[in-house]
C-alpha cells in the first residue's frame, strides 16, 4: 500500500483537509464504472460503481456519487455494464497439492484402466525413475467401476515408483516400485483406520484406503523448498484466473506454511490464505497463543483441521448402516478417532487455545460423532464464538439438522461433489439415505450457515462450476438435467453469498470481506455474463473477466 490509511479512508480524507488551508480532494487509486454490483449488503441498492483507495474500497453507490472519487491519477475501468461481485473465498482447498497436480499426470478424465496406464506409462517414459504422484483418476467413469491394479502399470512403468491418487484422495494407486520402497507385502496386515486391497490369495493389489495410504507417503521424498514455491505460484495464478481471491487451505504443511508466510512478507502473495493444519498438530499452535484468524489480511492461522472419516467414493465415509453395495462395511473412523477418546482431549485442548475447529466428516455416523464431540466442547469450556466447522457435512442423518443449528455449526460444503458423486451415490448408499446428501437447501432453511468451497484438486477450483452444481445439480453424467435431488437446489443469491460473505464469516473475517462495502478489502471480479440474471444451466459456462484482490488486479483476460 502506497498512502496512509485512516481506519475509515474517508476519515483520511477529512483530516487532509483540515491540515492544509484549501480543501483537497483525495482522489482515488481505482474507480470501477457502469458496473451491476451485487454487493451482498442490503444496502445500497442497484449499486453501480465503487473506488478505492490502497487496498480498500472508500464508496460504493451511483454512477453520480462516485464520479467525485475521479482524480488525475485515478484508473477507470469500465465495467461495461458486466456484474461485479466480491472475490471469491474458496473455503476449502488443498493448495499446494493443487499446485502440484497442475503440473503432473492428469487422470481425471482417464476413461478406462488402459487409458490410466497409457498416461502413467507415457509420464515415466518422460521422467523415468521420478515418483508419478497425484493423477486424480475416477474409477466411476469405467464400465463397469472397478479399482485399478498395479498388474495395469507395473510394465509400463519398470522401476519408475508410481502413487496415483483417486481423486477424493482417499485411496491411491501404488506399482510394485512403489510397494516395494514402502516395504508392503501379503504379510503386512491393514493399519488402524486404513485398508490394503488385496486379491483372492492376499497379494496387495497396489490399492491403498485412507491410512494404508500413509505408509507409502512416507516414503516419498518430500518436495524442496524450490518445488514448494513453484506449485503455490502455479496455485495462485490459477485461482486468480478463476477469479479466487481468498482460500482456507486444510491441512498444509508446516513446510507449505514458511513458503506462504516467505511470499507475504515480500509482498508477493496474490491471494490471501487462512490455513488449517492437522489438528494433531494443535499444540504447535496453542503453545505460543496463536488462536482462531491471527495474522495479516494475507495470511492467517488460528484454525486446525483433523478427519472423522474417509469418503464416500472410497466406501470409506462412516455409517450407521452399511453400504447398499458393498454389505460387509459400513465405512471406517479415521486414525484420529481411534480410539475417540484421544480425539476429545485433543478437540477439547484445541478448543480452550482459541483454535478453530474444522473437521471433515461425510458418513451420516461419522458426522454424528463429531457433533456429539462438538457438544462436548461447548459443555466443557463455555459458549462463545467459536464457529465450528464440519467439512463436508455429506451425508447427515435427518435428526441432526437441529443439532447443527443449534451449535452453530458452519457447514463447508462442496457443491461440485453433488453433480460428480450424484453419477453413482444412489447406487451406494441406496434411495432414503441420498434424500439427504449435500442437502443445502435443507441447511439453509434449518437457519445453518453455508460456506462453500470445492476441495481442490478433489474438484476443480472453478467457483462457477460449484456456482452451477448449487443451482442445477445437474449430474455430470448428463442423466439428471432437472436435478438430482431437486428439492436441493439453492437460488443463485444464495450461493454466490455462500462462496463469498458466509466463507469470510467461516474464517472470522466477515468485518473485512465477503461483501462490497466501504472500508473492506477491495477483492472483487468482474464476470463475463450476469450469473444472477440468466438460466442456471448456463452459469458453467460464464468467465471471470478481471480479477481483483486488495486494490490490485491480479488477472486481466485477454479479448
Ligand atoms: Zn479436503
Amino acid at each position: 500500500m502506497d498512502r496512509p490509511l485512516a481506519p475509515c479512508a474517508l476519515a483520511a480524507v477529512c483530516v487532509l483537509a483540515l491540515a492544509c488551508s484549501r480543501p483537497v480532494r483525495l482522489g482515488a487509486d481505482l474507480v470501477i464504472t457502469r458496473a451491476s454490483i451485487w454487493t451482498g449488503e442490503p444496502l445500497p441498492p442497484g449499486a453501480t460503481a465503487l473506488a478505492i483507495i490502497g487496498e480498500r474500497i472508500v464508496d460504493v453507490g451511483g454512477a453520480d456519487a462516485i464520479e467525485h472519487w475521479r482524480g488525475p491519477a485515478t484508473t477507470v475501468i469500465d465495467a461495461e455494464g458486466r456484474r461485479v461481485i466480491p472475490g471469491f473465498n474458496d473455503s476449502h482447498v488443498h493448495f499446494v497439492d493443487g499446485g502440484t497436480q497442475l503440473d503432473s499426470v492428469d487422470l481425471k478424465d482417464a476413461d478406462s484402466p488402459e487409458e490410466l496406464a497409457r498416461r502413467i506409462g507415457a509420464r515415466a517414459k518422460a521422467k523415468p525413475g521420478e515418483w508419478i504422484l497425484g493423477g486424480e483418476w475416477d474409477d466411476q467413469r469405467w464400465i463397469p467401476p472397478r479399482l485399478p491394479t498395479r498388474a495395469l502399470i507395473d510394465d509400463v512403468t519398470n522401476g519408475t515408483p508410481v502413487f496415483v491418487s483417486r481423486y477424493d484422495g482417499h485411496m491411491a494407486l501404488a506399482n510394485a516400485a512403489a510397494l516395494g520402497r514402502a516395504g508392503i507385502t501379503e504379510r503386512t496386515p491393514d493399519p488402524p483406520g486404513g485398508l490394503i486391497v488385496r486379491d483372492e490369495n492376499g497379494n496387495p493389489t497396489g490399492v491403498l484406503k485412507d491410512a494404508a495410504m500413509d505408509v507409502v507417503t512416507r516414503v516419498i521424498p518430500s518436495k524442496t523448498p524450490d518445488e514448494r514455491l513453484r506449485a503455490v505460484k502455479r496455485a495462485m495464478e490459477h485461482a486468480a484466473s478463476l477469479g479466487v481471491t481468498s482460500v482456507q487451505d486444510m491441512n498444509p504443511s508446516y513446510d507449505d506454511i514458511a513458503v506462504y508466510a516467505d511470499l507475504a512478507n515480500r509482498g508477493e502473495l496474490t491471494l490471501r490464505i487462512y490455513a488449517a493444519p492437522m489438528e494433531t498438530g494443535f499444540y504447535d499452535q496453542a503453545k505460543i497463543g496463536i488462536h482462531r484468524s491471527f495474522g495479516s489480511p494475507w495470511l492467517r492461522l488460528g484454525a486446525v483441521k483433523g478427519y472423522a472419516d474417509g469418503s464416500l467414493g472410497s466406501t470409506t465415509a462412516y455409517f450407521f448402516e452399511p453400504y447398499a453395495d458393498a454389505p460387509d462395511t459400513r465405512g471406517l473412523l479415521s486414525e484420529e478417532m481411534q480410539p475417540i477418546e484421544h480425539m476429545r482431549t485433543r478437540l477439547m485442548a484445541a478448543d480452550r487455545a482459541g483454535l478453530q475447529l474444522c473437521i471433515h466428516a461425510i458418513g451420516d455416523a461419522g458426522i454424528s460423532h463429531i457433533l456429539d464431540l462438538f457438544e462436548e466442547v461447548v459443555r466443557a469450556n463455555g459458549d462463545r464464538d467459536r464457529r465450528l466447522r464440519i467439512e463436508h457435512a455429506q451425508h447427515i442423518a435427518p435428526n441432526d439438522f437441529d443439532r447443527f443449528a443449534s451449535l452453530k455449526v458452519i457447514a463447508s460444503v462442496q457443491p461440485y461433489h453433488a453433480i460428480d458423486d450424484g453419477r453413482w451415490a444412489e447406487r451406494r448408499i441406496g434411495p432414503e439415505r441420498i434424500k439427504t446428501t449435500y442437502a443445502f437447501r435443507t441447511l439453509l432453511d434449518k437457519g445453518v450457515r453455508l460456506s462453500f468451497g470445492t476441495d481442490w484438486p478433489v474438484a476443480p477450483l472453478n467457483p462457477l462450476l460449484s456456482l452451477y452444481a448449487a443451482t442445477t445439480r445437474a449430474t455430470l453424467d448428463g442423466k439428471n438435467p432437472d436435478g438430482w435431488v431437486p428439492g436441493q437446489k439453492i437460488a443463485i443469491a444464495d450461493a454466490v453469498a455462500a462462496y463469498t460473505r458466509t466463507a469470510a464469516f467461516a474464517e472470522f473475517q466477515e468485518r473485512e470481506k465477503g461483501t462490497i462495502a466501504r472500508g473492506k478489502l477491495a477483492d472483487l471480479v468482474i464476470l463475463t455474463d450476469d450469473i444472477l440474471e440468466m438460466p442456471a444451466a448456463r452459469i458453467k459456462d460464464v468467465r471471470v473477466l478481471t480479477t481483483i484482490v486488495g486494490g490490485k488486479v491480479v488477472y486481466q483476460r485477454r479479448p
